[in-house]
């Protein structure tokens, strides 16, 4: 089992800070799910069970080519039924917000940045989502440019999708 826990949140208000809590009990649920194990297992890029990774001019990957299966197991920790693994997300909220990115993750310190008015405009699925895109870059997986082909297919983007949808389903 993976239990999600907010180690630190800075810069969020009070009013700010349910929905970060809705957030994480939600994420938590979907990432013990079946439907999210199916999610990504199933996933597919041009018809194959895959996640869409980036290869250099050369052809050479750049990002490791897991399969789905690899992919499930490093998310869910390859936690058991009865074993309990903690992700520990540390979230902050920068001020502003007139970019084009949501936030992003620093992958030396872990923590997750979220600009406020993205925060504030994002609805509880896209927030889940977005949390769960930059948990993936705190993994590791990374994906090339938003205007890139294929970049919805990386896992960022791709199980960002996952726990987005099924949000939408509670
Ligand atoms: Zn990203």
């Amino acid at each position: 089992m993976i239990k999600v826990n907010i180690a630190t949140a800075k810069g969020f208000n009070p009013g700010e800070l349910k929905k970060v809590e809705v957030a994480k009990q939600v994420l938590n649920k979907i990432l013990n799910n079946e439907k999210f194990r199916d999610g990504v297992l199933k996933f597919t890029t041009d018809g194959l069970f895959r996640f869409h990774y980036r290869r250099s001019f050369l052809g050479n990957y750049i990002d490791k080519p897991y399969t789905n299966k690899q992919v499930y197991e490093i998310i869910t920790q390859n936690s058991g039924e009865d074993e309990i693994k903690q992700v520990d997300l540390n979230l902050e909220l920068l001020p502003g917000g007139d970019v084009d990115d949501l936030g992003y993750t620093n992958p030396d310190t872990k923590r997750i940045y979220t600009h406020r008015n993205w925060f504030n405009n994002l609805t509880l699925p896209e927030y889940v989502g977005h949390l769960t895109h930059e948990w993936c870059h705190q993994l590791g997986f990374n994906h090339s440019n938003r205007l890139a082909q294929h970049v919805e297919s990386s896992v960022p983007f791709g199980v960002g999708s996952i726990t987005e949808n099924i949000t939408m389903d509670y």
